[in-house]
């Protein structure tokens, strides 16, 4: 894992100047991204936050919580951008960042001083100790204007000594700092970091107006529009082009549980995907999964219903029941990675057998 961050590192170091090392993949600020007035769902948190600036109120912790693939990161992103900005746009309604001040080139080329990122890196999931001492190191290291923004991408991916530095920083913040963290899981974040921070949550929009939008976004049809709503991928939502295969790895469960001797394809099929979203997708498609063994109707779009059907029949009602302890185990490993080989073979035969840990131990 060690020799994989270094190569994502020197890949990127171009384009990621002012991201602590190893934790960010792409340029965090994607000249393609979409921005908050084009995402209607977030204009409540949005004019909450440009309140708080008004007022002079805004803390010295803020987080924003709410599901994954309602574009978080691009709510925290604009309100740093508008923060560092020297000449925002304040007209009512039209509220942003200028892009063309100094501050606004400086951080678009990524090499704006008063910005630290720690963003989602599909090679390492986690956030350390080691990463938030960076985070010090740099916030001491000489400034450009009167504020400094760090912005920590799932700040639950904290292990309790990151977290435990993050809570010293917050308790005693450096004068002028301002630490924005996105989070689909909140509760998962310490108490006591919780208790110093005040929170934006963004609203579930109607599936209707996801589904609009993606529909006006890429020039996709409904149907098309529909899955990638079910996927429910944060990335989308950044700019980057829909085009993760979404059948494949549900056929490939179906064959796992139907056929035998499917463990290798399948472990071969899955090893094409992010693993975050592999998780996160197999999860959704359990909570399927589990709506026909209830007795519920599936909320999943059209084309993927007889997938989930065969899924559900392939196995008893108690047999889905202990695969849900065999998801969330991977859903946590995904941010943990050690041997991906290793792990997804482990995946799929316990997702064929989820008492076999049990009887091996
Ligand atoms: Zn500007």
């Amino acid at each position: 894992m060690a020799r994989a961050r270094t190569s994502k590192v020197a890949a990127n170091k171009a384009i990621t100047t002012n991201a602590v090392d190893g934790l960010a993949a792409e340029s965090p600020w994607p000249i393609s991204s979409v921005g908050v007035a084009e995402m209607p769902w977030l204009r409540a948190p949005w004019d909450r936050f440009l309140l708080m600036h008004r007022q002079d109120r805004l803390p010295h912790g803020l987080l924003v919580t709410g599901a994954s693939g309602l574009g978080s990161l691009t709510l925290a992103r604009e309100m740093a951008a508008y923060l560092l900005c020297a000449d925002p746009v304040t007209t009512p309604g039209a509220e942003r960042a200028c892009g063309q001040c100094a501050a606004c080139r400086l951080r678009l080329a990524g090499t704006h001083p008063d910005i630290q990122l720690l963003v989602r890196d599909n090679a390492s999931k986690d956030i350390s100790v080691e990463d938030i001492r960076t985070l010090i190191e740099r916030f001491s290291l000489t400034r450009y204007g009167p504020l400094r923004v760090a912005l920590i991408e799932q700040a639950e991916r904290m292990n309790r000594s990151a977290a435990n530095g993050l809570l010293k920083l917050l308790e005693e913040p450096p004068a002028g700092s301002l630490f924005l963290m996105t989070s689909e899981r909140a509760d998962l974040l310490p108490s006591t970091i919780r208790s110093r921070i005040q929170r934006l949550t963004m609203t579930v929009p109607r599936r209707a107006v996801i589904v609009d939008w993606l529909t006006q976004r890429y020039g996709l049809s409904t149907e098309e529009a529909e899955l990638l709503w079910f996927i429910g991928d944060d990335r989308l939502m950044d700019g980057s082009p829909p085009s993760w295969d979404w059948q494949s790895p549900t056929t490939a469960w179906v064959r796992l549980m139907t056929e035998r001797d499917q463990v290798l394809p399948v472990v071969k099929q899955w090893q094409t995907i992010d693993r975050d979203v592999l998780a996160r997708w197999l999860m959704r498609i359990w909570v399927e999964v589990m709506r026909v063994h209830s007795g519920l109707p599936t909320e999943a779009p059209a084309p993927l219903q007889p997938l989930i059907q065969k899924l559900a029949g392939a196995r008893s009602k108690s047999h889905w029941l202990k695969v849900h302890r065999v998801l969330l185990e991977f859903l946590q490993s995904a941010r943990h990675p050690l041997n991906e080989e290793l792990a997804l073979d482990r995946l799929a035969l316990d997702l064929i057998d989820p008492d076999l840990p049990a009887r091996l131990v």
